[in-house]
């Protein structure tokens, strides 16, 4: 483990965020209303040689233009075979730092620098790793939902894919420590037989599912199988027939022909693709309990289809990292990448 003391930097403060947002209202006022905002964002991607890399809790009509659709692994997997000169990513601060740590002399533009995460975001570095300080001679891992300075401190990451895989691969006498999601944390513990000191973070959306409304709803579609994202309690993970990440739930989709209707506990993004997937099967929402109808991440939500045009236009909001933390993260980004034993596949435009 490594012990290293990091100064948390904000992902964005108050001030600087104060201030993206009139700049993003001041340009987005000079958008002509005329405009094809689909055609000039793919004549910028082409002008700039830039690749448009967007997660799948993105809106539908940003996922339709980008160069490559994918979870975290999948993602960071195209970020670093890229030969792009500009790298736009539609997905939040931590996935875009991810694209950075991996290319250092690259622009990487994120529409909106508030596109954060609530796991990352719970999860600041000074604190972690005063918390790691009682776990010498523990391996650190991190799930990729952590900011660059976490990472930094971690000897290797995972994502909801492989973390299953990479934990298996550790010598089954080396102490673990895993953070920032305990969901997450829990069910890696359940998979491999491993216990390991969690830290105590949730994601916001994933955590809205409730187990009981969950029954409701199974009772009221008992022709359903339940899919859910590991990153949900317990008590729902219990209630699913199958549970995997992002992409594992998309496969799974594609994979069962025969079975016909979905429950689906994880961000409501990923139904474009499930539905494009399998237009003959009807998706169903597991209910949030923040008394919608789905359930939606609000900071993946903050990239727009304007703001992309802008930032492909003015070519900002740019990540920018330290070198000594981004040599830090490249590290244990490095370890996973060489550590997924299949490539996670990244769906290229036109799949
Ligand atoms: S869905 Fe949850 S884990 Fe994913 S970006 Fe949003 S807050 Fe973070």
């Amino acid at each position: 483990m490594q012990t290293l003391t990091v100064a948390q930097t904000p992902r964005n403060p108050a001030s600087e965020s104060l201030g993206q947002e009139l700049d993003l209202s001041r340009r987005a006022d000079s958008i002509d209303p005329s405009l094809d905002l689909e055609a000039e964002i793919r004549r910028l991607k082409r002008e700039k040689n830039a690749v448009l890399l967007a997660h799948y809790y993105q809106e539908s009509e940003i996922q339709d233009l980008a160069d490559h659709v994918g979870d975290s692994l999948a993602l960071s997997q195209a970020a670093a075979k890229t030969d792009a000169d500009v790298i736009v990513f539609c997905g939040v601060h931590f996935m875009a730092e991810t694209a950075k740590i991996l290319n250092p002399d690259k622009p990487v533009l994120l529409p909106d620098l508030d596109a954060g995460c609530s796991l990352a975001d719970r999860c600041p570095a000074d604190l972690y790793a005063e918390w790691l300080k009682q776990y010498p001679g523990h391996t650190v891992i991190n799930y990729i939902n952590s900011s660059a300075a976490v990472k930094a401190l971690s000897d290797i990451i995972v994502t909801s894919s492989n973390a299953v895989d990479i934990v298996k691969q550790l010598p089954p006498d080396q102490p673990i420590v895993f953070g920032p999601d305990r969901h997450l944390g829990r069910w890696v513990e359940k998979q491999t037989g491993r216990k390991m000191a969690l830290w105590p973070g949730f994601c916001i959306v994933h955590e809205q599912f409730n187990a009981r409304r969950l029954a409701k709803l199974t009772a009221a579609h008992p022709d359903a199988q339940v899919i859910a994202h590991p990153e949900c309690e317990e008590a729902v993970l219990e209630k699913a027939d199958f549970i995997g990440s992002t992409l594992a739930l998309l496969k799974y989709v594609e994979g069962h022909p025969e079975q016909r209707k979905f429950i689906v506990a994880t961000e409501v993004g990923i139904l474009h693709q499930m539905r494009r997937a399998r237009p003959d099967a009807e998706f169903v929402c597991s209910p949030p309990n923040s008394g919608c109808d789905c359930a939606m991440c609000p900071y993946m939500r903050l990239n727009t289809l304007e703001k992309l045009y802008l930032c492909l236009r003015d070519g900002y909001p740019e990540i920018v990292m330290d070198e000594p933390t981004r040599l830090r993260a490249l590290k244990p980004v490095q370890r996973m990448l060489d550590m997924s034993r299949s490539l996670s596949p990244v769906q290229q435009k036109g799949d």
